[in-house]
């Protein structure tokens, strides 16, 4: 955070270099930056205006405050706001972030400006709320279902949206009599621009994964089965609260047919 406090009060055409800032923040720096503070969230940009870096602070205050609420700590936001969406990639170390809103990366999120723009009020503090999930908790020794079924768990748990609405693919296909077989994996979230319902499907399915554990054990479960898994693996996570993946997902199957049925 030392690096943070001197973008927030140095000018930096002056100022001298902070010796430990990444790569990636000294273009930034070089070229000038723009800084907001929230209660607890710092928003760092460049070449956006000072109002909607200030509206993102608001926002990542709301949605730290609505990530502290599931995690039981405090949580500081840092969101960076590029230029572009090729800086965006370039910050964050991706080929491509086309199509994404934001992406979490090393303990900051990265706004993706054109894609995030086009969201509402409602989807940006959705996406926020995400990425800072990933952010705050980790993601690091889970399987895919589990940290994005968990981040989108986190991201809708207050956002007042209707869970027919918010999983609507999903629920287009249990209409229609189909109910997914199993948890989603890498292949299912790897779908990106060749098949975007299936991209949303499987996001759907893992959120349900995580709603289904947190309505029918209590959300303290869920956070706790977050946290063994990433000390002793899925399995054993699973298997101390007295279930497999076999189990859950016939659970969790009757629990997406009971929801969206
Ligand atoms: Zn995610």
């Amino acid at each position: 955070m030392a690096c943070l406090a001197l973008l927030a009060f140095a000018a930096p055409s002056s100022a001298p270099e902070p010796p430990d800032l990444p790569p990636a923040l000294r273009d930034l720096w070089r070229e000038g930056v723009v800084v907001a503070r929230g209660a607890r969230s710092v928003v760092i940009g460049h070449h956006a205006g000072q109002s909607s870096l200030d509206d993102l602070a608001r926002r990542a205050d709301e949605a730290g405050r609505r990530v502290a609420a599931v995690l039981g700590r405090p949580v500081r936001p840092l969101i960076v706001v590029p230029d572009s969406t090729r800086e965006a990639a370039g910050l964050a170390g991706a080929a491509r972030v086309d199509g994404l809103a934001a992406v979490a990366d090393h303990g900051r999120v990265i706004v993706v400006p054109e894609f995030f723009a086009m969201l509402n009020s409602t989807g940006k503090d959705v996406v926020l709320t995400h990425e800072l999930t990933h952010v705050a908790a980790g993601t690091d020794h889970l399987p895919v279902w589990l940290y994005e079924g968990f981040a989108d768990y986190v991201g809708y748990r207050d956002a007042g949206i209707p869970l027919r609405t918010a999983a609507a693919e999903l629920a287009a296909e249990v209409r229609a009599g189909r109910l997914p077989s199993e948890l989603p994996g890498p292949a299912a979230f790897a779908a990106d621009g060749r098949d975007p319902e299936r991209l949303a499907r499987a996001y759907q399915e893992a959120w349900l994964a995580c709603r289904f554990l947190a309505d029918r054990f209590g959300e303290g479960t869920l956070v706790g089965l977050y946290r063994a898994a990433q000390a002793v693996g899925v399995d054993r996570a699973l298997a101390s609260r007295g279930l497999s993946t076999a189990t859950l997902t016939a659970r969790w199957r009757d629990y997406v047919r009971d929801q969206l049925a």
